[in-house]
Formats: C-alpha cells, sequence, structure tokens
C-alpha cells in the first residue's frame, strides 16, 4: 500500500466557481463518474447550463442574503417536472425562506403533472437539523416535518464523500462548507500486468484488505504467464503493499460571507484544517479592515490568514467587493502573500 503518493487516480469531484470573482458567489462541484453535482450557495446562475444544472442533487445555501439565493427560482424552473428530490441545506429560518420563495407563485395546475418535484429542505440550528418535505404535488404545502439529531458537523454522509458545516457569523449565522471525498484504493494495473496478474474478484478484496477489511493471510489469485493460466496462493499482504495505490480524498473549502474575530476564526480554521482547495471570499483589501468588520466580512489578507492558519493547499479568493473592480489583482496579491507569509 502506498500512502500519500501523487494521486494515481482523480479525484471523483472537479469544483469551480460558478461566476468571475466579481459576480455573485456560488461553487458548483460536479462528479466526474456520474452525472451528479453538488451546488454550494445559489445567487446568479446563469452561467451554469440547463444541463449542468439538471445534475444538481443537493444545494448549500450559506445564508439568504440576495447574492446567494436569487438563483433558486431559476433552479425551481428548471428541475420542475423532472420528477427529481432535490435536497437543499440552509441556516435557521431556511425553511420559511424557502416557503416565501414558493409562495410567490401559483400552483393551481401542478396537480396535472405526474412528473413533478419535491424539494427536501434541511435548516442547520446548532444542536438539530429540521427537515420539512415540500411537493409540487401537494401545490408545495410544506409536509413530514421532522427533527434529526446534529453533531454540529455533519451535514450529508455517503459511501464517497461527505460534506460538514460550520455556523459562522454574519450578524446573521452564516454556514461555511466543506466537502470531504473519502480516501480510495485503486490497483496499479502496470504492475500487475508485470506480475501476470489476471484482474478478477481477488483484486476487490485485495481493495477492501487496504481499506483496513481483515482477510486470512493469503489470497487466492490468477497467474498467467509462459507456464499457462492458474490459480496460486499468495500472501495478501505483500501483494496489497506491492499493488494497491491509495489516494486521499480531496477535501474542498468553502467560506464566505463572515468577520474576522477570535472566535470565528477558530470556527472557519476548524472546518477548514487541510483543505487541499480553500475557496474564501476576499471583498475588501487589506487597508479596509474596519469596513470588512462593519459589514460582516472578511478583507484579502484576513482570507490569507485564514488559509495559512487551516494549512490548506490551494487558495481561491472571490466575492470581490464591486468598488474593486479594477484593483482585483491586488486583492489576490495581498490575500497570496498574507497566505504564504511565515509570520
Ligand atoms: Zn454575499
Ligand atoms: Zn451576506
Amino acid at each position: 500500500m502506498t500512502e500519500s503518493k501523487p494521486p494515481a487516480v482523480k479525484s471523483i469531484f472537479n469544483a469551480r466557481l460558478v461566476n468571475d470573482p466579481l459576480g455573485d458567489p456560488g461553487l458548483f462541484i460536479e462528479f466526474r463518474y456520474d452525472k451528479r453535482a453538488l451546488l454550494i450557495d445559489l445567487g446568479d446562475i446563469h452561467r451554469l447550463s440547463a444541463a449542468k444544472l439538471l445534475k444538481v442533487s443537493d444545494v448549500f445555501v450559506s445564508h439568504t442574503h440576495m447574492d446567494h439565493f436569487i438563483g433558486f427560482d431559476r433552479l425551481l424552473r428548471l428541475v420542475f417536472g423532472q420528477g427529481k428530490t432535490i435536497r437543499l441545506y440552509g441556516p435557521v429560518n431556511f425553511t420559511t425562506n424557502v416557503r416565501g420563495k414558493l409562495a410567490g407563485f401559483t400552483w393551481n395546475l401542478v396537480d396535472r403533472y405526474e412528473e413533478s418535484v419535491n424539494l427536501e429542505v434541511t435548516e442547520v440550528l446548532p444542536d438539530r437539523l429540521l427537515k420539512t418535505t415540500f411537493r409540487a404535488i401537494d401545490r408545495f404545502e410544506p409536509s413530514a416535518h421532522r427533527e434529526l439529531p446534529f453533531d454540529g458537523r455533519t451535514l450529508l454522509e455517503e459511501e464517497s464523500f461527505r460534506v460538514e458545516t460550520a455556523i459562522l457569523e454574519h450578524r446573521v449565522p452564516c454556514l461555511g462548507f466543506t466537502v470531504i471525498e473519502k480516501a480510495h484504493s485503486n490497483v496499479d494495473k502496470e504492475k500487475l500486468e508485470a506480475l501476470h496478474l489476471q484482474p478478477g474478484p481477488w483484486v476487490s478484496r485485495l481493495k477492501d484488505y487496504a481499506q483496513g477489511e481483515p482477510y486470512p493471510v493469503n489470497i487466492a489469485v490468477t497467474v498467467c504467464d509462459d507456464r499457462g493460466r492458474r490459480t496460486e496462493e499468495r500472501d495478501l499482504k505483500a501483494l496489497a503493499r506491492e499493488l494497491v495505490v491509495t489516494t486521499p480524498g480531496q477535501k474542498i473549502a468553502y467560506i464566505t460571507d463572515t468577520v474576522y474575530n477570535p472566535d470565528n476564526s477558530r470556527r472557519i480554521v476548524d472546518l477548514v484544517q487541510g483543505a487541499d482547495l480553500f475557496f474564501c471570499e476576499s471583498p475588501f483589501l487589506a487597508e479596509e479592515a474596519e469596513r470588512a468588520r462593519d459589514r460582516c466580512h472578511l478583507t484579502s489578507e484576513q482570507a490569507g490568514q485564514l488559509a495559512r492558519r487551516s494549512g490548506v493547499r490551494r487558495l481561491h479568493v472571490f466575492h470581490f467587493s464591486s468598488r474593486h473592480t479594477h484593483q482585483t489583482h491586488r486583492l489576490i496579491q495581498e490575500a497570496l502573500s498574507a497566505y504564504r507569509s511565515e509570520k
């Protein structure tokens, strides 16, 4: 088993900002091997094609200021009638916000559509999650209210990844998010050939062993060389060490619309720690710390400091204030130099 080698297998995710850094914030995370995507923030999403938006299964909304939520209508317009269930997550009061959006339209004909759409809304409170379903077939009347326990961190857990959150301060609660891909193991095909071994069900047993599953000491493998094709017993541990490459999963972090103070910064660093990609807001210049504090946003320098303290591999700053349309370079430079600083 080889750990922390350069990834032999690509991450299952491809993440990119929806708009340029002066546009509305949002991150589109597409699955490379699946027709699926996650969307963080729901501002202006016109740059995402209908085909891309139809892949969205889960939407994570940091807070419902307009620039983070105005895209709700466009998404709903597109998914309506597709027979899908979309899961949406947001901070306190989110269910009321979604309900208010839905109440802005007339739904008298929806029962004519067999294939409609369901919205499963999760409101994130410090100690619990409030879930509510809105089904088009019910004219989006809320139903199936339930309350789930919440560890204060995990929003969604699937086989290959999980999504974590932290409640941050923006004069209203605002959610930060990380999407964490789990480690995956793959067999080095070239080495397999070099050892004259043939793939078979034993390969997945080998991968399971590499992921920590206990197995007997030996494993039956299929060998195919000059002497023909046969089954042989091999030492499982030695074979796994030679053939299995374990790729650590990618961690993607997204922080926007939040203030820089000791308590909030600690919560951000806790969540973001060790991320491979860190998307962090940077609306203001370093010299505008007071303005930033007043508006509950970060400066470029603060974004860089948070990235450094969190030990991230790459920092992307975004959500630049429109007053800096001609100074975007400076915002980036200030953030990067604080990130790389040794202080
Ligand atoms: Zn904003
Ligand atoms: Zn905001």
